[in-house]
């Protein structure tokens, strides 16, 4: 393939601009990991650099500095990250994946836009060889491959619900603009990925534990609302099932022996989990289907594509778009899912793991009220 001018023009430039290309990572992929990861100083700046940025909510880069130190901060910053709370993976990968697509958008050399977007999959077609309409033509630069536009479109938003987009000949048209938003989606999907790949490397994540430890304590504590940094520190504290009611416990013990539910309470675990995850351990809904998807794999009829959709239907994902509250108990007492008779002394299994969660939250406050004060 030929090189576009902005990658031939400033190397450095562009391997700065998009820090996740293939030229960007073979530029550092001579350094030993080890020796950044038991640079103790070096890490306390990329803790400042991924402090700074959430702060912010975007990335500044001087790009009259070292080349390399700036990709190995971006880099390393992934391993940091991955030894944090989930939810900031999230809004870091956002931050950085739209810093990635704002140098592609502004990009003079369209070459260049196209290039960047096939090193991550998106195959393009120039317009014209795709619809022979002058004024399509006018209006669009590129096309890309329906199955490829699926996979990379923002999914909540309207703009781009395949209705309101023209497709020809398998494939939709966009503008170069739209071309960088897709890779947007693709970049934040690699960096994603890179995070939760570090998040199972045990050996690093001891190493970047023991280099900086406490301030990785420090700085999740500063990074996540405080409500729910200490919603954190009491789920690690205790298992799921000491915080959730009964009914629920129940019904879980009857999946996890491989047994089968009625559709009730099947019904009422799902709703349940989900509303626990998305609502009040702040997960992304997508990433809570999924999980409540892994919890079901165990009932002895278990058909993952069923499932699945049924568990997107009550997270509110197809079909009605509503997310459904679990029943109250009234309603489980009566299907014979309660086994305290409703003595919980809550209306809904939801409560129960609130009124729980804050009479948790009561002790956490108290030990850190006295940590400050000692
Ligand atoms: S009272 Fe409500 S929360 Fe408690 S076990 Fe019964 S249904 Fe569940």
């Amino acid at each position: 393939m030929v090189l576009p001018r902005c990658l031939v023009d400033d190397y450095d430039r562009f391997v700065l601009k998009y820090p996740f290309t293939r030229e960007a990572k073979q530029r550092v992929s001579d350094i030993v990991l080890e020796d950044v990861l038991r640079d103790r100083d070096f890490l306390t700046s990329c803790l400042n650099f991924i402090e700074e940025i959430l702060r912010k909510g975007k990335i500044e880069i001087d790009y009259s500095q070292d080349v390399e130190k700036i990709l190995l901060t971006i880099y390393t910053s992934i391993l940091i990250i991955s030894c944090l709370d989930k939810r900031i993976w999230n809004r870091f990968a956002d931050i950085l994946s739209k810093y990635f697509s704002s140098n592609l958008e502004s990009e003079v050399d369209r070459e260049c836009i196209v290039y960047i977007a096939e090193e991550f999959g998106i195959n393009v077609k120039n317009v014209r060889k795709v619809v022979h309409s002058d004024k399509l033509q006018i209006f669009f630069d590129i096309a890309v491959p329906l199955h490829i536009y699926l996979r990379y479109c923002p999914k909540n938003d309207p703009n781009w619900k395949l209705v309101n987009r023209y497709v020809a000949r398998g494939h939709v048209l966009l503008t170069y603009r739209e071309l960088a938003r897709l890779v947007e989606e693709a970049v934040e999907r690699q960096i994603l990925n890179m995070i939760e790949n570090a998040s199972k490397n045990e050996i690093v994540k001891d190493i970047i534990r023991e280099q900086i430890g406490e301030e990785l304590k420090k700085l999740e504590v500063k990074l996540l609302p405080k409500a729910l940094a200490r919603i954190s520190k009491i789920t690690r504290k205790v298992s799921e099932d000491q915080l959730f009611p009964p009914c629920i416990n129940l019904i879980l013990e009857d999946v996890r022996s491989g047994g089968n539910p009625s559709h009730m309470a099947r019904f009422t675990l799902a709703s349940f989990l989900l509303n626990y995850y998305v609502k009040i351990l702040k997960i992304p809904v997508e990433e809570a289907v999924e999980k409540v998807v892994d919890i079901f794999r165990t009932v002895a009829d278990f058909d993952e594509r069923k499932t699945r959709y049924q568990v997107q239907h009550i997270a509110g994902l197809v079909g009605g778009r509503k997310f459904y509250l679990p029943p109250n108990c009234d309603e489980l007492r009566s299907l014979g899912l309660c086994p305290t008779e409703g003595k919980c002394g809550v209306k809904n299994p939801l409560a129960y793991v609130i009124k729980k969660l804050k009479s948790m939250g009561r002790s956490v406050k108290r030990e850190e009220k006295a940590l400050n004060e000692a």
